[in-house]
């Protein structure tokens, strides 16, 4: 099971949901997948039972497309906090000069990690803490409000990221949503 630590079980995941017909698993196991090192992606898993496991060639073509898109929305994403004409504060802001300095700051440190790792990782929470910078709440609440609204896009849009209109359709994905 050793292969299946790194998170590698989400190959075999998406082969046993197109084995068993569970499609509504399959936009989270491909967005799991496309967060894997391309080395893990393109490897053979192998099972408790000793069984082996790859992605079909057209899967592995959805993985390595989607695993694009979501680097260029995680880019889109981030620029918020750094882009000159997207930084904005918010309309009830009274600090708007040390509001963008410490934005553009929490900007750079979230673009560095984009850089060095978790460049197709655009689902993750907003993790900079910027409650504890010098941000007014007004502007801490904007931030946060437009970075869940980006992340909900994406989650709705996984069943485009990854072209899998063929095995589950945009509403059902999105009725399964609304039941949880
Ligand atoms: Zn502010």
């Amino acid at each position: 099971m050793e292969n299946t630590m790194n998170g590698a079980h989400h190959i075999i995941i998406i082969n046993l949901a197109r084995q068993y017909d569970h499609p509504l698993v399959l936009p989270t196991a491909f967005y799991e997948c496309a967060q894997l090192p391309l080395s893990t992606i393109l490897s053979t898993v192998t099972d408790d039972t000793g069984m082996k496991w790859k992605l079909s060639d057209e899967d592995l073509k959805r993985v390595l497309e989607g695993r694009d898109q979501l680097a260029e929305r995680r880019h889109y994403q981030l620029a918020m906090f750094i882009a000159p004409y997207k930084v904005k504060t918010s309309q009830s802001c009274r600090t708007e000069d040390s509001c963008i300095t410490e934005m553009k700051e929490t900007g750079h440190k979230l673009y560095s990690d984009w850089n060095k790792q978790h460049r197709h990782a655009v689902l993750s929470e907003l993790d900079s803490h910027i409650g504890q910078r010098d941000i007014c709440l007004s502007c801490v609440s904007m931030l946060e409000y437009a970075y869940e609204d980006h992340r909900e896009k994406v989650w709705n849009d996984l069943v485009d990221i990854f072209d899998l209109h063929d095995t589950v359709t945009k509403d059902e994905w999105l009725d399964d949503d609304d039941d949880d």
